[in-house]
């Protein structure tokens, strides 16, 4: 059984409050997923983002695929076990890496042959194979295979690459269906959630699979490959291809498109955005799940969201500045920590720096989800019953 998905709340704005049933977690939408790369929120340990609220963190499979090893996960208990996270994981399909992190890549219409960048060692990605990966590794959501179109992109390629996408998502479903029953955990008596950890695994659901929407900035495109996968009948629906380099009003018009076209039912995931503003935004337009490494990534960097817009903690200005990180924000980091020492440890190149950096983001991203979910539940109405 995968997963199941409660509407709570719905607004006139098409915004949406729900709970998501995963076997690891119930995950209270909408949410904001932190990005755990190769088994890992950078710089950040396992019971501090726990700490910080994080219900669902995502493992990208082309990294683990690579470095352990998906089979090695596997001989281990699974993601979970491995890396010691009792919450829900979602891994992407390794695509996306595919396509911008190896070279010498070749497309057919069986799959992607690429080179690793840790050492040119040659490779080979069917949709097949993708599942059986993201199958070893075991987490609550895996994503079909699809290829992410760039932009920009003109129409024949645009067409092209969502004819490929449409037939890898048939096959990554196919594939999934038949073989979901073998992912570590489902008999395994030794699952990480029992014990001190205190998060019970839910008894029979067993891992949910997403198609994801491409078809580039053509609307018509959009439209297409969403009807066509609602036909197909995923577990739930991702909105790829976005935050690739394209305007901001492009990705909202995306958006606003594909939306409605998604049935009521099921979870809407908008992959790989955004600024604060914009995860905020799009959680209020109906879009129930979101990542991004952008909180993570700028914290590494010294750039910090606040209440009071982004900061950079290397400037100057802030050397002998005694107040918190973000005055509004109650975060372990701000409780304790002046800007005056973030700036001092940015400048040493201290990787507590980096640490402290990383969970104020994630805490002030995770928060605004926590806000909008209680504006949800505070200001709607509860929706018709959504017929199946
Ligand atoms: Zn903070």
């Amino acid at each position: 059984m995968s997963l199941k998905f409660n509407l709570l709340n719905t607004t006139d704005a098409g915004g949406r409050r729900g709970q998501m049933h995963l076997p690891h977690q119930t995950v209270e939408t909408p949410v904001f997923m932190p990005v755990g790369t190769a088994g890992s929120v950078k710089a950040v340990p396992q019971d501090v983002v726990e700490s910080l609220g994080a219900q669902v963190i995502l493992g990208n499979t082309y990294h683990l695929y690579l470095r352990p090893g998906h089979e090695s996960i596997q001989r281990l208990g699974g993601l979970h076990r491995f890396i010691s996270w009792p919450r829900a994981m979602l891994t992407d399909s390794g695509g996306f890496q595919v396509y911008s992190l190896t070279q010498l890549r070749k497309v057919t219409d069986e799959g992607v042959r690429f080179r690793s960048h840790l050492d040119g060692s040659l490779h080979f990605f069917t949709p097949e194979y993708s599942m059986d990966v993201q199958i070893a590794l075991g987490a609550d959501i895996c994503m079909a295979f699809d290829e992410c179109t760039e932009y920009p992109a003109d129409r024949a390629r645009a067409e092209e690459s969502l004819r490929l996408t449409m037939a890898w998502a048939q096959r990554s479903l196919d594939y999934f269906r038949a073989h979901r029953h073998e992912v570590p955990w489902l008999k395994d008596p030794r699952s990480p959630n029992e014990g001190d950890q205190g998060h019970p695994m839910t008894e029979g659901r067993t891992q949910s699979l997403f198609g994801i929407v491409q078809g580039g900035m053509y609307l018509d495109l959009r439209r297409q490959s969403a009807e066509r996968l609602v036909e197909m009948d995923f577990d739930g629906y991702a909105i790829g291809g976005l935050s690739v380099g394209e305007p901001r009003e492009l990705t909202l018009e995306v958006i606003s498109e594909v939306l409605p076209l998604l049935p009521e039912s099921k979870p809407r995931y908008v992959m790989g955005v955004g600024y604060p503003d914009e995860i905020e935004q799009y959680a209020r337009m109906g879009v129930d799940m979101m990542d991004c490494v952008l909180p993570t990534r700028a914290a590494r960097h010294g750039l910090l969201f606040t209440s009071e817009g982004r900061v950079n903690i290397k400037n100057r200005r802030y050397a002998e500045d005694q107040g918190p990180a973000d005055p509004a924000c109650d975060c372990m980091v701000c409780r304790r920590y002046s800007r005056a020492y973030l700036r001092h440890l940015m400048q040493s190149s201290e990787p507590l720096g980096a640490t402290l950096n990383t969970i104020h983001n994630l805490a002030y991203y995770l928060g605004i989800m926590r806000r909008v979910r209680a504006d949800l539940a505070a200001g709607a109405n509860m929706p018709e019953p959504v017929r199946p």
